[in-house]
């Protein structure tokens, strides 16, 4: 028998999932995403691209296409169908979200729980501040213009009014090391601004801003969307061979 799973994606785990699950007989893969980033990486299986009309489209979309099951996959700050994913999977609804990043003691991080709260925080002076919260959470930042912003993004923005001040730069990670120092020398950066994503793919600036000695300000992923989370790609192959196992005894 065949499992059908509906992977929502748009997260480097969420393709490694696929991946790991693309030719396995024992499931059957779509994995969907909003639609956001122009050229997005995509695994080996069957993809859907846009909305589904909220709860009720989501509920609907997994009716119609027998899913079994629901794996939320998105970046932990995608609350909105994260949330929806949980009215809409209740029991079918399995959860991979990597853990938020930890400070080492050498790091200078403050944390905060909006992306206010972190533009409110910015130094008092003029700064040089590298800004990689993503291109649909720049408008906070507006409201602080006696900065200037290197703001690295991976599709080209809608620059907010009052942001005049800025380089931009537009490319996709994962980036190197030695690359995230250089480019930080470049550009005088002064702090890094970055939401607390965790994972493998975003570290290196974290890791430049270290080595540098630079002040980092985080946003706090929300909570809800991680209750009962799996946090490695590992652990939800796991489940899934778990549940596969358990539905073929009960059908034998
Ligand atoms: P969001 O605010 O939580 O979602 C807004 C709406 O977009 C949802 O209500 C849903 O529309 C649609 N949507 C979101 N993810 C979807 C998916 N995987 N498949 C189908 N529809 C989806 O999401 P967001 O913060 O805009 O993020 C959009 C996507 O970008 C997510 O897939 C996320 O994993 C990825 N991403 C987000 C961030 C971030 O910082 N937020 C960073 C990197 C990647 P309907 O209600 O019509 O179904």
């Amino acid at each position: 028998m065949t499992l059908k799973l509906l992977i929502l994606g748009g997260t480097a785990q969420a393709v490694q999932l696929a991946e790991r699950l693309a030719g396995d007989p024992r499931f059957a893969v779509t994995y969907s995403l909003a639609g956001r980033t122009e050229a997005p990486r995509l695994p080996p299986v069957p993809t859907r691209i846009g909305g589904f009309g909220g709860v009720g489209g989501l509920s609907a979309y997994m009716r119609e296409h027998a899913v079994d099951l629901l794996i939320d996959a998105t970046h932990p700050f995608a609350e909105r169908i994260s949330a929806n994913a949980r009215a809409a999977g209740e029991n079918s609804l399995i959860v991979l979200r990597r853990e938020p990043w930890k400070p080492a003691r050498a790091d200078r991080w403050t944390e905060f729980a909006t992306l206010e709260a972190a533009a409110s925080a910015l130094p008092a002076e003029p700064s040089r501040i590298f800004l990689t919260v993503g291109r649909q959470s720049l408008v906070p930042f507006a409201a602080r213009p006696g900065h200037h912003y290197v703001i690295r993004v991976i599709d080209p923005p809608v620059i907010p009014p009052g942001m005049t001040n800025f380089d931009l730069l537009v490319g996709r990670g994962p980036f190197l090391l030695a690359d995230e120092i250089a480019l930080m020398r470049q550009h005088r950066i002064e702090c890094l601004v970055s939401k607390n994503s965790g994972g493998e793919a975003a570290f290196a600036k974290i890791e430049a801003a270290r080595a540098l000695g630079l002040p980092v300000i985080l946003v706090t992923p929300p909570q809800a969307s991680s209750a009962g989370a799996f946090i490695s790609v590992e652990d939800v192959m796991s489940e899934l061979v778990r549940r596969h196992e358990s539905l073929a005894k009960r059908s034998v």
